[in-house]
């Protein structure tokens, strides 16, 4: 019921508390039931954790959620391969009961007799570990690039290619080699060797596609709880870590389409940063405005679209967005939101900020839907976005991003682009939209623009 009310941003936030709550009474249960902690235990546990999480709550801005989500995908990985661990000491103890409890269980897996369930289990140990060590390994250097506390760039360490293809090669070789002559030792040197593969994978990755590379790690942290499912002959954990494992595998697709970039080119590839000769595009042709003529130009329009980027999560600017769209509703005018699948910095970005602000979600349009009917748009102001309405995408195959699905706003009646300067977005490409006939540049913070256009329609 938790997932389900997920799918849709009126029930999200109910989705949400389900889900939590679903997962404390199993969290509650099992250590009550299995007797691993008293009640004074079980009570400071939940005080801590609620503190915790109520803390995270409170003080992550929502611009630092990517790397939150990181990191908790990394501490999935790492309990998985903690699992693995665990469950490795167990099965070399054979007099713990744990074996014979599945033994039923692999029985039932094994059937055709094709390989043993001591395989099934040893291959399934294996693989958690190597998962679960590479996501968290991972999953930490992407919260490090993404939090500063390491530069963003793409760190191109000299053999890196080769060095992570023979991370790979020689994990897995060990994985299967655990099938034949399993021994402690060597698991943990598949735990060491899937930390550095983990390390060298995403040190190569520039922080803007971190956030592909998180869809991706949080798929990769599902994987390793399916197969600590199958360490554990457990059910439920099989088919809790392929949900995620396939959800974020989706999700990450969708990413990449968006961005018109394959997983490959993200993870092997580099960013595509093309300098561009901005002097050349904007020279002469930059047209200024103010709040005063923005306020004249949206009294006269009937239909008004915002088309917000990852400029106005940096204002902040959602509050201000939504006492203008009031103001608008009021005088009469249709307002409606353009959302593009990869505006800002992590999916569904906009539709979180304008949530935010009881934006109602009918108002938000998504690009397929809004796109062939700009050409009766009066007014569509461009919020902090550059890439996500780049023309060039459409109409130069040589582009970076060339192929990029985009929002057509260049074919509004007028176009209002804010912004604080003539500055690239994430691409790093000059925009030949801010040079277009009916485009104005109204220059300042997202914020403060919105608010003063806000103030002088007031007053107009
Ligand atoms: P963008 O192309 O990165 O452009 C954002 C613009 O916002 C900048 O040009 C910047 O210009 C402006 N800006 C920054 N701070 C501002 C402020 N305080 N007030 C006003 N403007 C401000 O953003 P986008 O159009 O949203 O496109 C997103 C990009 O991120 C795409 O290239 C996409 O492929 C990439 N990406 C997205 C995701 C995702 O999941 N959403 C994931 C990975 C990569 P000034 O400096 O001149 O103000």
């Amino acid at each position: 019921m938790g997932l389900k009310g997920l799918t849709h941003p009126k029930t999200a936030v109910r989705g949400n508390v389900l889900g939590g709550l679903g997962m404390l009474v199993a969290v509650v249960a099992v250590l009550f039931e299995q007797e691993i902690l008293g009640i004074g235990g079980l009570l400071g546990g939940l005080a801590a954790g609620t503190l915790i999480g109520a803390l995270f709550a409170v003080r992550v801005q929502m611009t630092a959620m990517p790397q939150l989500v990181a990191i908790f995908n990394g501490f999935g990985g790492a309990a998985s391969a903690l699992v693995a661990a665990g469950e490795y000491v167990a099965v070399s103890d054979h007099g713990s009961g744990v074996l014979v409890d599945k033994a039923s269980y692999f029985a039932s897996l094994t059937a055709q007799g094709m390989i043993s369930h001591h395989a099934v289990e040893s291959l399934a140990i294996g693989f958690a570990g190597l998962v679960g060590a590479a996501t968290f390994t991972g999953s930490v250097i992407a919260f490090a690039k993404l939090q500063e506390l390491i530069s963003g760039k793409v760190y191109n360490i000299p053999g890196n290619q080769f060095l992570t293809m023979a991370l790979t090669l020689g994990s897995l070789g060990m994985c299967g080699y655990m099938l034949v002559a399993p021994s402690v030792m060597l698991f943990w040197l598949l735990i060491a060797v899937a930390s550095v593969l983990g390390i060298a994978l995403v040190l190569r990755i520039g922080g803007a596609d971190m956030p592909v590379v998180i869809a991706l790690l949080n798929s990769l942290s599902g994987i390793a709880a399916a197969a600590a499912g199958f360490v554990l002959a457990n059910t439920s954990l099989i088919i809790a870590g392929s949900l995620v494992g396939a959800s974020g595998v989706i999700l990450t697709v969708i990413m990449c389409k968006a961005m018109n970039r394959s997983l490959a080119n993200v993870l092997f590839g580099g960013v595509a940063v093309a300098a561009g000769d901005q002097e050349d595009i904007y020279t002469g042709k930059i047209k200024e405005t103010d709040a005063d003529e923005v306020a004249i130009l949206l009294d006269a329009a009937d239909r008004v679209v915002f088309v917000p980027g990852y400029g106005m999560a940096v204002a902040q600017a959602q509050h201000a967005v939504r006492e203008l769209t009031n103001q608008l509703k009021k005088r009469g005018k249709t307002v409606e939101f353009a959302i593009h699948p990869v505006a800002g910095r992590m999916p569904g970005h906009m539709n979180v900020l304008l949530a935010e602000v009881d934006i109602p979600y009918d108002d938000l349009k998504e690009m397929e839907e809004i796109n062939p009917t700009f050409g009766e748009v009066d007014v569509a102001i461009v919020l902090g976005a550059n890439d996500v309405v780049n023309p060039v995408a459409r109409d130069d195959p040589d582009s970076p991003i060339a192929g990029m699905p985009i929002i057509d706003v260049d074919r509004a009646r007028n176009v209002i682009v804010i912004k604080r300067s003539l500055s690239p977005g994430f691409a790093g490409i000059p925009n030949p939209l801010f040079a277009n006939d009916n485009t104005l540049m109204f220059f300042g913070d997202a914020k403060g623009a919105i608010m003063s256009a806000n103030t002088a329609l007031e007053e107009y």
